[in-house]
């Protein structure tokens, strides 16, 4: 049965540029995309290229950073096969039918090592899938795109990455004129929970059936196989998103949009709208303009991903046995054991946060101690753990309660045989000094696309390269984002 939908039968040369574009996807039954090409803008101009992703990529980066047309959609890299993906989703609760409305998926670049990743433009057009929308995309968000993903990959994070920006010479209206721009999203595929909505709303199980075979070859061919394929890829999808809602957990990333269109099977971090990192520690922390009942906070972050794995579990429901009850039983198990999987994960990276190597009963209790004198304190997440592996000491001793919290961390970590060497070592690779602090950000973008000055995101994104390393000239990207009053950063859509 398993006779690969995906690998090519005859290997390929990449040409001059590097492309080794193939096109499993489109292998899939027709339902799931539409083929048509970017729609040609007026004035391609290269804002920023990613040269270290282009040569992972096996792809010619100083001679492609030169080709902004390429980047924009008015060329077609070789061995383009442009499509847009259909898909379904639900938004903040309710179903809607989606699709790509502003992207176009190139095809899937096949690098040197043998991955295999989809080259996808966003920003690049209207198609079926746009609604109302125009099909384009702003320069604010696509570069607040590039920078948080890639954060997010240096952070050790699974994402998309970002390879390119251009601005397209076209104004686009989003509340006022603004640049328009296209981004270069790479992604280890473009399949969402909403993907797998979309063919069960439309009662195609052959579709379903297709979609599930072809995910499980790209993304967990170890289950390939599996007696019951949509239960595998169920159980493979609930483990890979409890593993990286946790990583998001141990760093306070807020995703803002959790919704299933924006859910990967992959288990990368995926649609940079108005996410955002946390600075105090407060669960209920939202920044998201039009996420007014917080549904997306940091702290619902867990249980909103269990319940868009629900979806996906009613989605492959057909799938999962012949008769209903016992299908549900399945789909209702595997969703339970999603909570005990997030909670073992968050607690072995918050123990590594904390320079702890063994296990013990009272683990939880000690990190929930400090949280919660976190949230009192309104303490910044980052600074306060970063601090703990800090060689100076500048902790707040003089706080009774942080003191008493202190005292009991001290003698947790003497019932442990590695020395305080190793201990800070290792809560150094698992703190990070920068994240992508707000008004760090606001302000790089506020030089790129207010005065065309592109030297302040380098250097944000050079800093967010090395998130675990703090030099001296790092320590203004440390600061929370100050003058903000707590709540008051807001991030919008951008759409
Ligand atoms: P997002 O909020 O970015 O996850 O997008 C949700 C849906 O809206 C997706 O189907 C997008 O393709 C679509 N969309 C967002 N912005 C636009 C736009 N400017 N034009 C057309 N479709 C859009
Ligand atoms: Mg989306």
């Amino acid at each position: 049965m398993s006779e690969s939908v995906i690998s090519s039968t005859a290997p390929s040369t990449p040409g001059s540029f590097g492309w080794n574009l193939e096109h499993s996807y489109s292998r899939l039954p027709a339902m799931l995309y539409e083929h048509l090409d970017p729609t040609p803008v007026k004035e391609p101009r290269m804002v920023v290229f990613n040269y270290a992703l282009a040569q992972n990529l096996g792809l010619n980066g100083p001679a492609l950073a030169q080709q902004p047309a390429v980047f924009a959609g008015n060329e077609l890299p070789e061995g383009a096969k442009p499509l847009a993906q259909a898909y379904a989703g639900h938004q903040y609760g309710n179903f809607t039918g989606l699709g790509d409305g502003r992207a176009i998926l190139l095809g899937e670049q096949v690098t040197p090592t043998g991955e295999r990743l989809d080259v996808q433009l966003k920003g690049s057009g209207p198609t079926p899938f746009s609604r109302r929308g125009d099909g384009r995309a702003a320069l604010g968000p696509m570069l607040r795109e590039f920078i948080i993903s890639e954060a997010m990959h240096a952070l050790g994070i699974p994402t998309t990455r970002s390879l390119a920006v251009v601005t397209t010479g076209e104004k686009i209206w989003r509340q006022e004129m603004q640049p328009g721009a296209v981004l270069t999203r790479i992604a280890a595929s473009h399949i969402r929970v909403g993907t797998f909505e979309w063919a069960a709303a439309h009662g195609d199980r052959e579709a379903l059936r297709a979609l599930v075979e072809y995910t499980l070859q790209r993304h967990y061919p170890k289950r390939v196989g599996a007696e019951t394929p949509g239960l595998a890829l169920l159980e493979a999808a609930i483990e890979r998103q409890a593993a990286l809602i946790a990583q998001w957990q141990c760093v306070g990333f807020i995703h803002g949009v959790m919704n299933t269109d924006n859910m990967a099977l992959s288990g990368e971090t995926i649609d940079y709208g108005p996410c955002a990192f946390m600075d105090a520690f407060d669960p209920a922390t939202v920044f998201s303009s039009i996420d007014r009942h917080g549904r997306y906070a940091y702290g619902n972050q867990p249980q909103i991903a269990q319940w868009n794995l629900a979806r996906l579990a009613e989605a492959l429901l057909p799938l999962l046995h012949a008769d209903e009850k016992q299908a549900i039983a399945a789909a209702n198990a595997a969703i339970e054991s999603f909570k005990p999987q997030f909670e073992s994960r968050w607690l072995s990276g918050m123990r590594a946060k904390l320079g702890l190597f063994t296990a013990e009963h009272g683990d939880n209790r000690l990190i929930e101690t400090l949280l919660e004198w976190m949230r009192a304190q309104k303490a910044d997440f980052t600074n306060t753990f970063h601090r703990l592996s800090a060689a100076e000491n500048t902790l707040p001793l003089e706080d009774a309660a942080f003191a008493a919290w202190h005292a009991q961390w001290q003698e947790r970590l003497g019932r442990q045989p590695q020395s305080a060497v190793e201990v800070q070592k290792h809560m150094q690779a698992h703190n990070p000094a920068v994240i992508p602090r707000n008004h760090k950000v606001e302000e790089a973008l506020a030089a790129a696309a207010e005065h065309g000055d592109l030297s302040v995101m380098q250097r944000l994104l050079t800093v967010l390269g090395n998130p675990y390393d703090l030099s001296d000239s790092q320590s203004e990207y440390t600061t929370p984002s100050s003058g903000h009053a707590p709540g008051a950063y807001q991030t919008f859509c951008g759409t």
